[in-house]
């Protein structure tokens, strides 16, 4: 490619300590390294130490091959068949051993293949370090610290573009795309993340490639969602995303609510969630993925419900139910959200429904419910989007639960008799007709 060219940092001209890797992963380094082969501990961990930020985990690339891998650790599993990996287990924390790469033009040999997008769908062809260096994604992301003598190898210009804050692919930009769509998004996340800039090779065919991500298995994409927006630049990675065409493949519903001038309830909402994750995140709380997409869907969930009650003559409560199979249905075809998180998301969608009809012992018993903290925060946030009624609905819970008994029995009676609910309703009306009639 050409592109690859070695240059060593030594350890007096970088500022990476064995200090600020993680003791595992220097067990891990020193044990290989003792056994006679190469270790090396690359990618993020590498880029956010020479950066000052703290690592999220500690990848290592070795020449062992995963059996000889195995062979040295008893805390050893090997997963993985797109690529072949080994884990070394420390309690919860796991360091992520993996053999060079090589190139994968050899389509005889069966252990790489491709599909006619130009997608890697195997890639289980060992090589050597500057192989694996030229497969890795961007210049920051290939550089290498050696345990043998602590330098730095940096086959890319990595710690240039570092310097200059610059995210580049590794190669000729289109290729490594069709190769791995989702390069897309970790280009758009690291830049959001480090608070970086694309160089412009690399960002100009991510508007024409952008539908390439709709191949990508749900799976692969419900986890790369939420490392884009729920690790604390949320917002920002949002906003980026939808700079490059890259949000629509991931939530076709939602995008269809987009508008120039990002007015939209729904965008309103989005703001809001993802401002309130960041914050979340950046204190160090958890943080629940249900919470953020229900955020996301609500307004499209509503949109299509209400064409459902146009065209079907339904009630607004069993529209959203019937609603709200349709949007995750759809949802689930990009993003594989888990059984556990929709089942939430239908919780606090439901308590959007339930909040308003709050009198007599209703609100006390609502506030019992699991996701009732949840269904509230929700609430409130629809309360901002939506002013209003909403929002004075919001206000009158917030008091609620601040409120001692007395000050509660008295809200409660000041609400006099509940409207009678949607489902209600209309069997109120159907009498009615008939006492009439
Ligand atoms: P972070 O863990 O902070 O999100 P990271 O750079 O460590 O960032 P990982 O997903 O942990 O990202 O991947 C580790 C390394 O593996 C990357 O730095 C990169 O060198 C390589 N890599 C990961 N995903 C790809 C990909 N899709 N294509 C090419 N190389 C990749
Ligand atoms: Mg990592």
């Amino acid at each position: 490619m050409g592109e690859i060219k070695l240059n060593i940092i030594t350890r007096n001209e970088h500022g990476v300590s064995r200090k600020d890797i993680s003791d595992n992963a220097l067990k891990v380094l020193y044990r290989l390294s003792n056994a006679g082969f190469d270790a090396f501990l690359v990618g993020g961990g590498v880029r956010d130490l020479l950066l000052g930020h703290k690592p999220k985990d500690f990848d290592i690339a070795t020449n062992a091959t995963p059996e000889e891998i195995r062979a040295l650790f008893k805390n050893c599993r090997l997963i993985g068949r797109r690529f072949r990996l080994a884990h070394i287990m420390f309690g919860r924390e796991i360091i992520e051993v993996a053999t060079f790469r090589g190139h994968h033009q050899e389509p005889a040999k069966n252990v790489s293949a491709q599909s006619d997008e130009g997608m890697l769908l195997r890639d289980n062809v060992y090589g050597t370090i500057d192989e694996d260096a030229e497969r890795r994604d961007f210049t920051i992301n290939a550089m290498y610290y050696n345990i043998a003598d602590f330098s730095i190898q940096d086959f890319a210009e990595g710690k240039e573009d570092l310097d200059d804050g610059l995210i580049r692919l590794i190669g000729d930009p289109e290729t490594r795309y069709r190769e791995d769509p989702v390069r897309m998004l970790r280009a758009v996340r690291f830049a959001a993340k480090l608070d970086m800039d694309i160089c412009a090779t690399t960002a100009d065919p991510i508007l024409d490639l952008a539908y390439l991500l709709e191949d990508i298995p749900s799976a692969r994409l419900f986890e790369e969602s939420l490392k884009l927006l729920q690790s604390g630049q949320g917002l920002e990675t949002y906003l980026l995303m939808r700079d490059y065409d890259l949000f629509k493949p991931l939530f076709p519903l939602v995008a269809e609510d987009f508008t120039d001038e990002g007015d939209s309830e729904t965008e309103h909402m989005i703001e809001l969630v993802l401002e309130s994750t960041d914050k979340r995140v950046n204190e160090g709380k958890r943080i629940n993925p249900a919470f953020m997409f229900a955020a996301l869907l609500w307004y499209p969930l509503n949109r299509v419900a209400r064409k459902m009650m146009d065209e079907k003559g339904i009630a607004y409560y069993d529209a959203i139910m019937e609603a709200s199979n349709v949007v995750l249905d759809q949802q689930v075809k990009s993003i594989a959200i888990p059984r556990r998180h929709t089942a939430t998301i239908r919780e606090i969608w439901q308590l959007q429904l339930r909040l308003p009809r709050r009198s007599g012992k209703r609100a006390t018993r609502l506030m019992e419910l699991n996701k009732f903290r949840a269904g509230f925060d929700f609430l409130e946030m629809r309360g901002e989007v939506e002013q209003g009624e909403t929002k004075e609905l919001a206000k009158w819970w917030q008091t609620y639960q601040n409120a001692g008994r007395n000050m509660r029995q008295a809200m409660s009676n000041d609400l006099g008799q509940d409207k009678p609910s949607y489902r209600r309703r209309k069997n109120y009306r159907s009498n009615k007709s008939k006492s009439n009639s």
